[in-house]
């Protein structure tokens, strides 16, 4: 199977705990690549923006405030079906379900601070890397 590309966030709960390298491991122990990098400082319009599926949702605002308090590191990972390679070490959204060895279950504080975010589908993945990254900027 080809090598397919997916979007990563590490979440300000994880860079506020010094945990960017630890959680970029575990994305490379797990097959995938870090073709691109860069650490951000959302803006408010970004994260409205990047979770404008999530608008209607009651958590969105707070969603937002979290996703702007701090810096996060944006991601371009390269893997064989990278998308679900990389849901599969997330684990489940909260970290009180998900399995033992995924990102989540070892860092995340709460349904809301889990550490990382990553594409639900290649569409998805797409979308996401062109609202961060110019082509220019992922180097595989
Ligand atoms: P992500 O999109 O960040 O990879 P996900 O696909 O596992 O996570 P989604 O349902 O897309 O989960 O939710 C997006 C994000 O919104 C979650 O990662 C989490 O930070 C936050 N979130 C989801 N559900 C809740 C909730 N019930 N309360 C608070 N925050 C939530
Ligand atoms: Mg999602």
């Amino acid at each position: 199977m080809a090598a397919t590309r997916t979007f990563s966030i590490i979440k300000p709960d994880a860079t506020r705990r010094n945990l960017t390298g630890a959680v970029t491991k575990m994305l490379e122990d797990a097959g995938l690549r870090v073709v691109a990098s860069k650490r951000i400082q959302m803006t408010r319009e970004q994260a409205e923006g990047f979770y404008e599926v999530h608008k209607e949702r009651p958590f969105y605002g707070e969603l937002c405030d979290f996703m702007t308090s701090g810096p996060v590191v944006v991601q371009v990972l390269e893997g064989e079906d990278a998308v679900k390679r990389n849901r599969d070490v997330m684990g489940a959204t909260n970290p009180s379900d998900a399995a033992d060895g995924t990102i989540r279950k070892s860092f995340a504080e709460s349904i809301e601070a889990n550490s990382v975010h990553g594409s639900d589908s290649d569409e998805n993945a797409a979308k996401e890397i062109a609202f961060f990254f110019t082509d220019d900027e992922i180097v595989g």
